[in-house]
C-alpha cells in the first residue's frame, strides 16, 4: 500500500513536471511575422474573417474604406466599430485605428487592452501600430498591407511594415509581462483590396493628397 502511495505521487510528480515545460504551440508566436491566413486552424481563420467581413461593410456604409473594430476574443464580440476621421476632423492622426482605440478606452476605460484583439481593413501604419503596442491588444489583424496599398494602388504610406514596429515591443516589458501583439494579414485581401481606392492614374486635375508615384521594383527588376 505504502509503494503503491508513492508511485502515486511519483507518478503525479512526473505528471506535473511534463506539464509545467509543456507549452502549446498556437500560444509561441513570432512578433516580427504577419501570420497569414492558411497559418491559421481554420475555426480561428473563420471568425477573423467574419469581423473582417463586418468593418468591411461597416466602411462601405458610411462610404468610407479605412474602418477598425475592437473584439473581446473571450466572448467574440464587437464591442467598437469606426471609421477614418481624418476628413471630418482635418486631423491626419486620425486614422481608423486611432479612433477606434480612443472611443473604446473614452468607453471602457483600461490602460490594458490584453484579451483583445484590434481589425482593420489596411495594415497599420508605424503611428497605428505603436498605439495598439502601448494598449497592449493581443492581435492585430488587417486585410490588405502597407505594400499592396503603396506598391499597386499607389497610396501615400510610410513605409515601415507593421511587423517591424512589433519586433521592438520588448522595450514594453514590465516585469516580464508584456506579450507581444501577433499581427494576422491578409484576411478576406481580395475584399479589402478592392475596396481601396487605386490612386495610380489620378487624372490631369487630381490633387489628393493620398496620390503618390511608388518607387516599387518589379519581379523582373529586383531577379537582376
Ligand atoms: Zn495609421
Amino acid at each position: 500500500m505504502k509503494s503503491a502511495t508513492i508511485l502515486l505521487l511519483l507518478a503525479a510528480f512526473v505528471a506535473f513536471s511534463a506539464a509545467s515545460e509543456y507549452k502549446a504551440p498556437w500560444v509561441e508566436f513570432d512578433p516580427s511575422r504577419v501570420y497569414r491566413p492558411q497559418d491559421l486552424r481554420q475555426s480561428e481563420r473563420l471568425f477573423h474573417e467574419a469581423k473582417m467581413k463586418e468593418i468591411v461593410d461597416h466602411a462601405i456604409s458610411k462610404g468610407s474604406v479605412f474602418a477598425s473594430s475592437v473584439v473581446n476574443a473571450t466572448s467574440g464580440q464587437t464591442i467598437c466599430i469606426n471609421t477614418n476621421a481624418v476628413g471630418q476632423k482635418k486631423d491626419m492622426t486620425q486614422h481608423g485605428e486611432i479612433v477606434v482605440m480612443q472611443n473604446c478606452s473614452s468607453i471602457y476605460g483600461l490602460f490594458d487592452w490584453t484579451g483583445f484583439y484590434l481589425y482593420t481593413t489596411g495594415e497599420s501604419c508605424p503611428m497605428c501600430q505603436s498605439a495598439a503596442m502601448w494598449n497592449r491588444y493581443s492581435k492585430i489583424i488587417f486585410g490588405s498591407s502597407i505594400k499592396f496599398l503603396y506598391c499597386n494602388h499607389c497610396q501615400a504610406q510610410i513605409l515601415i511594415e507593421s511587423q517591424v514596429i512589433n519586433s521592438m515591443g520588448y522595450g514594453l516589458n514590465d516585469f516580464g509581462e508584456y506579450v507581444p501583439a501577433q499581427i494576422i494579414g491578409g484576411i478576406l485581401e481580395e475584399n479589402t483590396n478592392s475596396l481601396f481606392k487605386n490612386y495610380c492614374n489620378p487624372g490631369p486635375y487630381d490633387t489628393n493628397s493620398q496620390s503618390v508615384h511608388p518607387a516599387c521594383l518589379t519581379d523582373s527588376e529586383s531577379d537582376e
